[in-house]
């Protein structure tokens, strides 16, 4: 196990959804600095609200 201070910018299996635990297929970056993980779905119903507080999604 390698330690990195940088954050992949790829989703992989391990990454799960923070509302459902399905696979993760979207990435949230808050402009705190926090991360959130979304699935399609929640992405799909997330991504008006995290657009309007200025969070940057990536899938
Ligand atoms: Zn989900």
């Amino acid at each position: 196990m390698t330690t990195s201070t940088v954050p992949s910018p790829v989703l992989t299996r391990r990454d799960r959804c923070d509302r459902c635990r399905a696979a993760a297929h979207v990435r949230a970056m808050l402009r705190t600095g926090g991360e959130l993980l979304f699935c399609a779905h929640h992405a799909r119903e997330y991504a008006p609200r995290l657009l309007q507080i200025g969070a940057a999604l990536s899938s």
